[in-house]
């Protein structure tokens, strides 16, 4: 194969924690092997957070956040250090591209040009942000001014997943200090590479120490033990559904503020009104960009009976074309998945679905062409109905599942039947359909005749097993937040007056 390989950067192969603004040397815990998903050689070490560097990590953000370095400056000046973290990521884009890339696997092309330009987006979003927030005043109540003004939390846990690690754990971080608070991250222990390079343009921007550490370890480790810790206020978490239960359990028993992106299952619901070459090229993107890894991955495409054949033969015509291949590769439109183990899971569903009474229309096995890397052929299947597994578990990975409905409420219905709800894809043009479909759908965002389309002002988030509260602007804003209220006189107050009738 003939690759175009962007320019190659060197990086530091031993991956330890950041605290108060230092990489700092291993501890006790384990060390595990960090794997390109490529080609499956060893990209570096990671010497995982144990309890003491957990403990330092948090009570160095504690010390920030009580100091008041970061949460004591003005408005004007976090906006001005969040601009500049804008534009350093900017300036070192191919650099954070390039990492980014060898480590998830990820399309060069995707994660240089919308990861990391959304990496960067999230500072410069949360910069406007913090500009035009606004208290309330209440002068309702006779003699009486009461306004609420928000303050930060405190110190935030960020816990950051690995299908997209820059772009999500940034919208937290820059969520979390554009308000004042100071955080601990905790990335995913497959992808931590990208977060080295970041860490260090964070300091170079003038965040001071302590407002932004990172441990790292695995999820029931270092995570756990982030989570658990008592001087933790507020959780961010994305990650899957199961994890996002314990996590929420370790919340709520520390009584933590909490918000929980999670999994989904959604469904992309072809309509026979649609306009049916966009409906296509939505539905695929829907499925298969970031290598078939996405939360909002319309992975239950429904279609009306009347298009069905012809629209899923079209579907399964260009998806035998879709490129496979090394993500450095420009040409290359799916990548490998990230792990043996999220391979394996892959395959096995595709396993099961014939089991399932499900018809494999294309794909189902590893892609034959490559002797490494974690490469799963695009696959298709179609489902007898929904109760089938593939239908209403989260695969995670380039696997479309169809059914065929007759109505539209049928088809509502279907949607609905799920554990999950984080998003719906609607394909009409047909006004009352779709007016029909946003009104009845159970799913935190709907993307009507559009692909994922994230508009960072609006929130983000699930319904059901998909997730607890959103994010974005405002969200973000009530969770790293905590409202205060002062009520005071206008006039000076005579209230009743206790302990004046003294007996003698
Ligand atoms: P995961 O749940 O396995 O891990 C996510 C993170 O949580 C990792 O950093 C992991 O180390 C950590 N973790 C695991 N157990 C933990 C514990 N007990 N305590 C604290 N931390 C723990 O998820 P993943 O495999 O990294 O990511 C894929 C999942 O993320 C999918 O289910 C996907 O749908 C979901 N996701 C959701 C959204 C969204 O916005 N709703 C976005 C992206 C991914």
């Amino acid at each position: 194969m003939d690759l175009v390989k962007p320019h190659a950067f060197t990086y530091g192969r031993e991956v330890t924690s950041f605290i108060h603004g230092e990489f700092i040397a291993p501890g006790a815990g384990e060390r595990m092997e960090v794997f390109n998903p490529a080609d499956e050689r060893p990209l570096g070490i990671l010497y995982e957070a144990d309890g003491r560097q957990v403990d330092d990590a948090v009570a160095s953000a504690r010390q920030a956040f009580e100091d008041d370095v970061w949460r004591g400056l003005s408005v004007q000046a976090r906006q001005g250090v969040l601009r500049v973290i804008h534009d350093l990521i900017l300036a070192n884009a191919d650099e954070l591209a390039f990492l980014e890339c060898l480590n998830t696997g990820l399309t060069y092309a995707q994660v240089r040009g919308r990861h990391v330009v959304r990496a960067a987006a999230n500072f410069s979003f949360f910069a406007d942000y913090i500009g035009q927030t606004q208290g309330e005043v209440y002068t309702q109540t006779d003699n009486f001014i009461t306004t609420v003004t928000r303050e930060p939390v405190g110190v935030a846990a960020l816990i950051a997943p690995w299908n997209a690690p820059l772009a999500l754990a940034t919208m937290k971080i820059a969520g979390a200090i554009a308000f004042g608070n100071s955080c601990v991250l905790k990335p995913s222990e497959f992808t931590p590479l990208s977060f080295i390079r970041l860490m260090t343009l964070f300091t170079q921007a003038g965040v001071p120490p302590g407002v932004i550490n990172m441990v790292n370890g695995r999820g029931p480790m270092t995570g756990a033990a982030l989570v658990s810790h008592d001087q933790i206020d507020v959780v961010a978490f994305t990650g899957g559904t199961r994890t996002g239960r314990a996590i929420g359990a370790a919340a709520g028993g520390g009584l933590k503020k909490v918000m929980m992106e999670l999994g989904g299952k959604s469904a992309n619901i072809i309509f026979d009104s649609a306009d049916q070459a966009r409906a296509l090229d939505g539905a695929l993107l829907g499925i298969y960009s970031n290598n078939g890894q996405q939360c909002l991955a319309g992975s239950r495409i429904l279609v009306q009976r009347a298009i069905a054949d012809e629209f899923i033969s079209a579907f399964v015509a260009r998806t035998q074309n879709i490129r496979v291949g090394d993500p450095f590769d420009p040409a290359t439109e799916v990548g490998p998945v990230i792990s043996k183990a999220q391979m394996e899971r892959v395959l096995t569903f595709a396993q099961n679905a014939r089991a399932q009474g499900c018809e494999v229309l294309t794909g189902g096995a590893r892609a034959p062409e490559f002797a490494h890397g974690f490469y799963v052929q695009p696959t298709a299947v179609r489902a007898p109905s929904n109760h089938a597994g593939v239908c209403r578990e989260e695969i995670f990975g380039p696997f479309a599942t169809f059914i065929v409905f007759d109505e539209v409420d049928e088809a509502l219905a279907l949607a609905n039947e799920s554990a999950f709800g984080l998003v719906s894809y609607v394909w009409s043009d047909d006004l009352p359909t779709v007016t029909r479909a946003m009104t009845v759908l159970r799913t935190g965002v709907v993307w009507v005749n559009t692909p994922m389309m994230r508009e960072l002002r609006a929130p983000f988030g699930g319904f059901k097993a998909s997730g607890v509260g959103r994010t974005g602007g405002r969200a973000n804003e009530q969770l790293f937040t905590e409202e205060k209220t002062v009520t005071l006189p206008i006039r000076p107050v005579d209230p009743p007056r206790l302990g004046l009738d003294i007996k003698p």
